[in-house]
């Protein structure tokens, strides 16, 4: 049973000149507890994949399907369960400034209502696992891009998700940086099951990090396979 599948799914943007199929017609599988990769180009579709995954954009059509959850067919209190599900870290990070890099990570435990001294207890064990214990107390604005980045994972794992989203989550960061939050992506990975889905344009971060690869071009997979052998020159 795949955790994540799309079946002819499809999003079409209707523009002032005509229709964008930002995404047209893909079928794939993410099977559960692997790293998987979406690659492609500027404008080829990822982000609106992504929007799919997470269910902020309902399908046009074909459907989309996670941890066995018909998207297209879910009312929107159901939708919110399976966004709940998927933890998310982005480009630029998205912590909120005023508020502690403890306080960040507790947020989404706030908002799932958990009680304060539960929450302390997940927040210290989270900043423990990232490694940034010593900044608990700090506001975003004092860290470096790649402690920005363990802060924007612990948050994302905070309510135990199984899957972690990452949107372009080194784009931001120097090769050594990048290193280091690939490292934990992978830990979070094999220690926890956490299914990895990454999207990316950078090809060293696929080369090193994910099981298997889907190339994006103009909406379409084109191309997806074990990323041994996408990357191995025929
Ligand atoms: P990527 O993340 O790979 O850069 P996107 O999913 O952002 O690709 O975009 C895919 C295509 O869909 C692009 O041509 C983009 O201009 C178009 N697109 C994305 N979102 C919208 C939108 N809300 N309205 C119209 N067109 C959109
Ligand atoms: P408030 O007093 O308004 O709750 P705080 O900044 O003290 O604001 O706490 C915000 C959130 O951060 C709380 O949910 C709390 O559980 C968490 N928190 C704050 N400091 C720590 C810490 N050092 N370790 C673990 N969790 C913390």
């Amino acid at each position: 049973e795949p955790i994540i599948a799309f079946r002819e799914a499809s999003k079409v943007f209707t523009a002032r000149n005509g229709d964008v199929r930002a995404v047209d017609g893909v079928s794939f599988d993410i099977t559960p507890g692997e790293i998987f990769g979406v690659i492609g180009y500027s404008g080829a579709g990822k982000s609106t994949l992504v929007r799919l995954i997470n269910a902020l954009e309902p399908a046009t059509s074909g459907s989309v399907v996670v941890d066995g959850l018909d998207l297209t067919t879910l009312p929107e209190s159901r939708l919110r369960q399976v966004r709940a599900g998927i933890g998310m870290i982005f480009q630029q990070f998205n912590l909120l400034g005023s508020r502690t890099v403890a306080a960040n990570v507790a947020y989404p435990l706030e908002v799932a209502g958990w009680p304060r001294a539960r929450r302390d207890a997940r927040v210290a064990e989270l900043l423990e696992f990232v490694g940034i214990t010593d900044k608990a107390g700090v506001y975003p604005a004092k860290l470096s891009g790649g402690q920005k980045q363990r802060v924007g994972i612990a948050r994302a794992l905070a309510t135990n998700p199984r899957i972690l989203l990452a949107d372009e989550c080194t784009s931001a960061l120097d090769p050594e940086t990048t290193a280091d939050v690939l490292a934990l992506l992978r830990r979070v990975n094999t220690e926890f099951g956490i299914t990895v889905v990454v999207i990316t344009h950078e090809m060293d971060v696929v080369r090193s990090l994910c099981d298997r690869v889907a190339v994006m071009e103009h909406g379409r997979v084109v191309e997806l396979d074990d990323t041994y052998r996408v990357f191995s020159a025929p």
